[in-house]
């Protein structure tokens, strides 16, 4: 492929700037997004355009770029794309975008930088509410945790948080050697679509509270971890399913909002 061009500034490390030199891969990521005509995309870190001139080629009605870097933002600025959808370049740090901002439906495309890919996901999960479809690249082990069962050890806190809002599906792994420079580590492409039913913004802020309590002292049992909290097991509905001997790995995305909302209302009326 691409537009990468080894005479271009070298890769930094601080941007997690591993760049994609496989065009079969790259069409097969943006294959996952399923572009259409009437779909606004936004593609975050685009960098040499690896996926960017493809999705551009899908003509998709609108597509904005966001890119920290100002020299690959400028040069994607700079490269027109002919009978394709010209895109629109925002030169911003992805995590401080007003990602509940965007007019519904929206994509989501990105082979994200690996130093910020979950904290991302966090945002962008839980306030992008008119997000359609979502495909990343991110480290395998990470996507791993995304997609892990209850009381498995990669099952954790940003497993529980990204199901309560997304369901998340590994695609396929990609290996170390098609990028420039090669990471450490395979990466996977997982694609992730929105859940029906999202919580309240009070909810998840119940439940990003709950998952940090619990999920720092995760072998111990769920009653020792709420004591203090004034929460009995009786007070939670009973077809939660959700026992205080069990340790918080055990409990799915489902029973920790339900645990969520009862220690909200608890602290509520205590
Ligand atoms: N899409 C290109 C590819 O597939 O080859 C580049 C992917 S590279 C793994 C990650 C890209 O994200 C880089 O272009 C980097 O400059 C950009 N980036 C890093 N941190 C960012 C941030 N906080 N916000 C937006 N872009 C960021």
């Amino acid at each position: 492929m691409s537009s990468f061009d080894p005479a271009t500034p070298k890769a930094k490390k601080s941007l997690g700037q591993n760049f994609l030199q496989d065009a079969n891969i790259a069409r097969k990521i943006v294959d996952a997004l399923r572009v259409g005509p009437d779909d606004f995309v936004v593609e975050i870190g685009p960098g040499p355009g690896a996926l960017t001139s493809i999705i551009a080629e899908r003509a998709p009605a609108r597509l904005l770029l966001v890119e920290k870097d100002e020299y690959w933002a400028g040069e994607r600025r700079d490269t027109k794309v002919p009978g394709g959808t010209q895109p629109e370049v925002l030169c911003a740090d992805a995590l401080a975008v007003a990602w509940e901002g965007f007019p519904a439906p929206w994509k989501c495309i990105g082979n994200l930088p690996y130093n910020v890919a979950s904290p991302l996901m966090w945002e962008i999960f839980s306030r992008a509410r008119g997000l359609s479809r979502a495909v990343f690249m991110i480290q395998k082990e990470v996507g791993q945790r995304l997609t892990a069962e209850p009381g498995t050890g990669a099952y954790g806190a940003l497993s529980v948080w990204v199901r309560t809002f997304m369901r998340p599906r590994i695609e396929f792994i990609v290996p170390p050697q098609v990028f420039i420079p090669r990471p450490k580590v395979d990466s996977a492409v997982l694609s992730f679509e929105p859940l029906d039913d999202v919580p309240s913004l009070d909810d998840c802020a119940a439940l990003a509270k709950t998952l940090h309590r619990c999920f720092q002292q995760r072998r111990k049992q769920l009653g020792t971890i709420l004591k203090g909290t004034g929460l009995t097991e009786d007070a939670l509905p009973p077809e939660s399913g959700i026992v205080f001997t069990v340790r918080p790995e055990r409990l799915t995305p489902g029973q920790f909002l339900l645990l969520a909302r009862a220690l909200r209302e608890n602290a509520a009326t205590a």
